[in-house]
């Protein structure tokens, strides 16, 4: 009997298996079709000046509608993405879709859009920058790429001669999720980047957790000592944004100051006017 039983389970786990299997090659499948279906489209997120409290930028995020499951979330779906290769296509559609965004605007705020492990590292991707630049008329310097430590790990020679053909640019690397990769500290000595952004879980109760509050005042300070702009992710409270203004820190994002959404919502910060005059 027990025998038939562990049979059972074998046959169990086996069908679980191979369900997940089928669905990650439908979804594998359906990512790479989905740009040229529209189902893709992209969000922006506001960021904000602590000390003046005006926003200064958006950081864009990528969304997929898929037609039977609903909003795939980008934590499921970028990493099929890069496994796949098809993040190429849809990272070249995204920072063409945000800097045609962004170059529209009356306000000369900065776009930040982030970058994968496998674009960083793709033959004549500084070059592809470079174009879609001059193609959408954005100025380099409003163009900000958000590259996490572990997309460094991979080919670190590699990837800092690409980063630095892209700062010959005028565009500005920011350090996302820092605090979360490996190496923290050497990275920011060996890389060439314009701002740090602490993770999201270094800010959670910063106003009354101490150990937390002791790890953001030394990430602070560190971005002083480097001359480099700390932005705090992911601040929810206004405890947490008063604590930040507190210590200094430079910029803040979080669904305090703004969800991800659609630009238009954002029109009274991107537009001079916010009068429709296109409706006249
Ligand atoms: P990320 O770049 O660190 O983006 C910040 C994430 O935190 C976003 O999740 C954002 O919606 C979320 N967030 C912002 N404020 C708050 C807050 O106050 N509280 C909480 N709990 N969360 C907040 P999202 O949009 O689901 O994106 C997840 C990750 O997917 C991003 O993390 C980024 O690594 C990746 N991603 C998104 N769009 C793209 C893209 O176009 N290309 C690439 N390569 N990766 C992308
Ligand atoms: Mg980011
Ligand atoms: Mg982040
Ligand atoms: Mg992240």
């Amino acid at each position: 009997a027990a025998k038939n039983h562990g049979r059972g389970t074998h046959r169990f786990f086996e069908s679980v298996l191979a369900a997940q299997i089928r669905d990650r090659r439908s979804l594998e499948h359906d990512l790479r079709h989905a740009a040229e279906r529209g189902e893709l489209r992209v969000v922006y997120q506001p960021q904000m000046a602590v000390g003046s409290g005006t926003i200064v930028g958006f950081e864009a995020l990528l969304r997929w509608q898929h037609p039977e499951r609903g909003n795939v979330p980008p934590d499921r779906f970028i990493p099929i993405a890069e496994e796949t290769g098809s993040i190429l296509g849809i990272g070249e559609w995204v920072l063409r879709e945000t800097c045609r965004e962004a170059a529209s605007w009356d306000r000369k705020l900065r776009i930040a859009v982030n970058v994968s492990a496998v674009q960083l590292h793709a033959p004549g991707f500084a070059e592809l920058i470079h174009e879609i630049l001059f193609t959408t008329g954005l100025a380099p310097a409003r163009l900000e790429l958000e590259i996490t430590e572990t997309a460094l790990v991979r080919d670190p020679v590699r990837a800092l001669a690409t980063l630095r053909r892209i700062k010959a640019l005028g565009v500005r690397i920011a350090m996302d999720d820092f605090g979360t990769g490996y190496s923290s500290l050497s990275n920011l000595r060996a890389f060439p980047f314009d701002k740090i952004k602490i993770d999201r879980s270094f800010i959670r109760a910063v106003d009354v957790n101490r150990e937390t509050a002791a790890i953001m005042r030394a990430v602070l300070g560190l971005g002083r000592g480097l001359g480099l702009p700390v932005l705090a992710e992911g601040v929810e409270t206004s405890a947490e944004l008063a604590f930040l203004d507190a210590e200094a820190c430079h910029e803040a994002q979080g669904y305090l100051l703004g969800r991800p959404g659609p630009i238009a919502q954002f029109a009274e910060h991107t537009r001079e006017e916010t009068g429709d005059k296109t409706a006249a």
